[in-house]
C-alpha cells in the first residue's frame, strides 16, 4: 500500500480516538466536583493542541463554570449551582449587575444561582412540568442564594423611603438569605423574556398577585400576560413552592418557620 494512504488512514483512526475520548468528557463536565475528570481534559487537550480538528473542536466545548471561593465555600456547605442539576434552566442574577431598583451592583461574590440541594430538586422538577405544559418556555431565574451581608446593603438603601415595606429586615432574614427562596419569570427559547404584567422588582399593583383579577378585569394586565403567571404558578406548586401575595417572580420552598428553625442563614 502507497505510504502516504497508509498514514492518512492512521492519521484518521488516531483522531477518531481522540474525538471519542473528548466526548465522553464532555458528558461530565456540567459536575463542578469532578476535578480528575477536569485533567484528564486537559491531558486531552494537550495530546489535541497541534491538531485543526482540535482547535475547532475546542470551539464547541462548554467551559465549565469558574466558582468565586465564596460560592466554593456554599457548595461545601451543602448549596448546589443549579445549572449543574438542569443546563435547561437560564440565570440572569438582577443584583449580580445593576439592572435592579438600587441601580448598584450588590452581588460581589456570587454570579451563579445557589440553592439548598433539595430546594434546587424541587425547582428542576418544576422546569420539567413547565415544559411539559409548553416545550417553547423555560424559566429565567433572577434571585436565588442571597448572602445576609448584601440583604444588609439593600435595607441601607431603602431605608426611610416608600420601599422598606418590599424589602426584607436584615435582622429576621430574607429566605433568599437560607437559599430557600427563588425569584424566576419565563423566557422563550431564545432567551427573550416573556411579559408577565410587571417588571422584577415592580413595587406596584401590578406586581401583586392578591390584586391579579382586578388588573384584568381593568385591563391593566392582558390575559396572555396572566396565564404565563399561572402556567408558571401551577408549575412551582406542583414541585411544592409557596407564592406569596406581593411578588408573582418570588416562591418559597418551605414555610419561613421551619426555615428559621432548621437552616442556616448565610451571612
Ligand atoms: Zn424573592
Amino acid at each position: 500500500m502507497n505510504k502516504r494512504i497508509l498514514f492518512f488512514i492512521i492519521f484518521m483512526m488516531l483522531s477518531g480516538l481522540c474525538l471519542f475520548i473528548r466526548c465522553t468528557n464532555n458528558s461530565n463536565n456540567d459536575n463542578p466536583d469532578t476535578q480528575d475528570i477536569n485533567v484528564n481534559k486537559d491531558k486531552d487537550q494537550n495530546k489535541l493542541a497541534n491538531s485543526s480538528i482540535a482547535d475547532s473542536i475546542a470551539d464547541v466545548v462548554k467551559t465549565p463554570p469558574e466558582y468565586s471561593a465564596y460560592e466554593l465555600a456554599l457548595m461545601k456547605k451543602g448549596f448546589v449551582d443549579v445549572l449543574s442539576l438542569d443546563s435547561t434552566l437560564k440565570t440572569d442574577l438582577r443584583y449580580a449587575g445593576d439592572q435592579n431598583f438600587t441601580n448598584e451592583i450588590l452581588y460581589d461574590s456570587i454570579q451563579h444561582c445557589f440553592l439548598l440541594k433539595e430546594v434546587g430538586e424541587m425547582l428542576v422538577e418544576a422546569h420539567q412540568t413547565l415544559k411539559s405544559k409548553d416545550s417553547t418556555v423555560r424559566f429565567l431565574l433572577l434571585d436565588c442564594l442571597r448572602p445576609n451581608h448584601v440583604q444588609h446593603k439593600m435595607w441601607d438603601l431603602v431605608r426611610g423611603t416608600d420601599e422598606q415595606k418590599y424589602v426584607a429586615s436584615p435582622h429576621k432574614g430574607s429566605m433568599h438569605n437560607y437559599g430557600t427562596a427563588v425569584d424566576l419569570t419565563l423566557v422563550d427559547l431564545d432567551g427573550k423574556e416573556l411579559d408577565l404584567g410587571s417588571a422584577f422588582d415592580d413595587f406596584s399593583n401590578l406586581a401583586q398577585p392578591r390584586h391579579e383579577l382586578g388588573l384584568l378585569k381593568d385591563g391593566k394586565i392582558s390575559r396572555e400576560a396572566l396565564d404565563r403567571r399561572w402556567m408558571l404558578k401551577t408549575s412551582m406548586k406542583a414541585a411544592g413552592f409557596r407564592t406569596i401575595q406581593t411578588e408573582w417572580w418570588h416562591y418559597n420552598a418551605f414555610h419561613k418557620d421551619v426555615v428559621r428553625s432548621r437552616y442556616e442563614m448565610i451571612k
